[in-house]
């Protein structure tokens, strides 16, 4: 893998070379449609923010990846640029924009506080309703959103998934890497798929334990609801018992996240139109979520909707009420008990919730809140492990190069248990570090509080003994 040199200084482009201090100006050089409509194109306010200075450039995954100026965030700014002054989209355009992770390193890197998340979401709407994509990737892409976001559709798959682990042949496939060679999108599915855990659904309502604090929402999820039943369980037993009244509406469907992340702009908010309706009904303080990518989803709804006159409002105050289960319980700090766990972990920031919600303190506080537990920081937390949504779906060259870096910064920590709060990075990491031949176990941060309040025993996270300390 290179590590280019970047950094502050001028940079060439396809049509001359920018310095620091220049705002982008270009004369168009191919014919055709311009590549954006009116409808919510990037907006030109924003894409003038960007001083060129290149700060952003040693944390875009895409560009240590590849060392190309339009695969940085910078070179990315460039092409939304050249869309506005009317070039056309072209293949080539749209592929640095789909090479993009959206994992927003470079919103928390750069110092003109470029808001390059919003200027990606408007290109990739942009770019799914103007741009003919060849017919497999289509296909694909309608495949995954015909499944992905639909929990009965999930769940469907639970049993032949099951089947397939059970006899070993997922086992055979990933030794022999037929699969791979056959369908390296295929292979990348099959061995993202976790072993699948026993179903533990979450009760329409968890009472609070002692006295009551407040009553939440919780979002389900879709991947987390049916392949990390038990990330939801641990979820609802902390919040009892910390003193909150849980209200989980078994009718909830998806958030909408993949499909905003993706420019499914009109099936994004339909999806968030029901799911503010059934939050609405159920009457919460708040709604909780414990997957990095939906909650930052949730919390941008105002803008999502803000053309709806009948949920612009509504949206407003919804989004003003979604908090990652990290940030209520710090917010509302412990009353239950911990009980220690007595090793060490590794704790991974998945980028939704970093980068997109600036949450890096409370997941840290709640874990040193446990007695015992050390926590060790990984190398280049910032740089995404390549999973961001359907990424590694879609790409899952640059994907699984990203995970493996990811997996060997994680190895070299030599905590036996790594610690996140997505369950897209969950898996990913997972398949990486079976790739790698190493093992060590792997848990939401919500299921190591749970184990701390339940008793401590480091076992129930996969931790063997010989991992722990007397
Ligand atoms: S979102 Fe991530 S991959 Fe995309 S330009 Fe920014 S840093 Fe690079
Ligand atoms: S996005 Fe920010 S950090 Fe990156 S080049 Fe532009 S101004 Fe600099």
């Amino acid at each position: 893998m290179s590590t280019p040199e970047s950094g502050p200084g001028p940079v060439s482009t396809p049509t001359g070379t920018l310095g620091t201090d220049q705002r982008l100006s270009l004369t168009p050089v191919q014919s055709g449609p311009p590549a954006f409509d009116a409808h919510r194109p990037p907006s030109a306010e924003l894409v003038a923010d960007c001083v060129h200075c290149g700060f952003c450039l040693p944390t875009c995954p895409t560009y240590a990846l590849w060392g190309e100026e339009m695969d940085s965030p910078r070179g990315r700014i460039y092409l939304m640029n050249e869309g506005l002054q009317g070039e056309p989209m072209t293949p080539s355009m749209v592929q640095h924009f789909d090479a993009c992770l959206g994992c927003m390193a470079c919103v928390t890197a750069c110092p003109s506080g470029v808001q390059y998340d919003r200027l990606i979401e408007a290109t990739r709407a942009q770019v799914e309703r103007r741009h003919e994509r060849p017919r497999r990737e289509k296909a694909l892409r309608a495949a995954i959103f015909a499944v992905f976001p639909y929990p009965k559709r999930l769940r469907a798959l639970r049993g032949p998934l099951r089947l397939h682990q059970k006899t070993g042949l997922s086992r055979l496939l990933r030794r022999t890497g037929v699969l791979d060679r056959l369908s390296p999108t295929l292979a990348s599915m099959e061995a993202l798929a976790p072993p699948l855990e026993n179903r533990e659904p979450v009760p329409e309502r968890t009472p609070a334990q002692g006295t009551k604090r407040g009553t939440v929402g919780m979002l389900l999820g879709c991947v987390q609801r049916e392949f990390f039943p038990g990330v939801n369980a641990a979820t609802a037993r902390v919040l009892a018992a910390e003193g909150f009244e849980v209200l989980a509406p078994a009718s909830q469907g998806c958030c909408g996240a993949l499909s905003v992340h993706n420019g499914r702009e009109d099936e994004a908010q339909r999806f968030a139109r029901a799911l503010i309706d059934t939050f609405e009904r159920a009457g919460v303080d708040s709604i909780v979520v414990n997957a990095a990518g939906c909650g930052s989803s949730m919390k941008e709804y105002a803008d999502l909707l803000s053309d709806d006159p009948a949920y612009a409002e509504r949206a407003r105050r919804f989004a003003g009420r979604v908090r990652d289960i990290s940030e209520i319980l710090v917010q509302a700090g412990p009353v239950a008990t911990r009980h220690p766990l007595p090793m060490a972990i590794a704790y991974h920031d998945a980028c939704h919730l970093a980068h997109a919600q600036g949450i890096r303190a409370q997941p840290r506080e709640l874990l040193r809140g446990i007695p015992g537990l050390e926590l060790r920081e990984i190398p280049e937390a910032e740089i995404c492990c390549g999973s961001a949504g359907i990424y590694n779906v879609l790409h899952p060259a640059p994907a699984r190069e990203l995970g493996d870096r990811k997996a060997a910064n994680v190895l070299s920590t030599e905590a036996p248990l790594l610690v996140t709060a997505n369950p897209g990075c969950l898996m990913q990491v997972a398949s990486s570090l079976e790739r790698s031949g190493r093992r060590i176990a792997l848990a939401h941060i919500v299921e190591v509080l749970d184990a701390s309040i339940r008793g401590g025993d480091p076992a129930s996270l996969g931790v063997p003994p010989s991992e722990t300390r007397s």
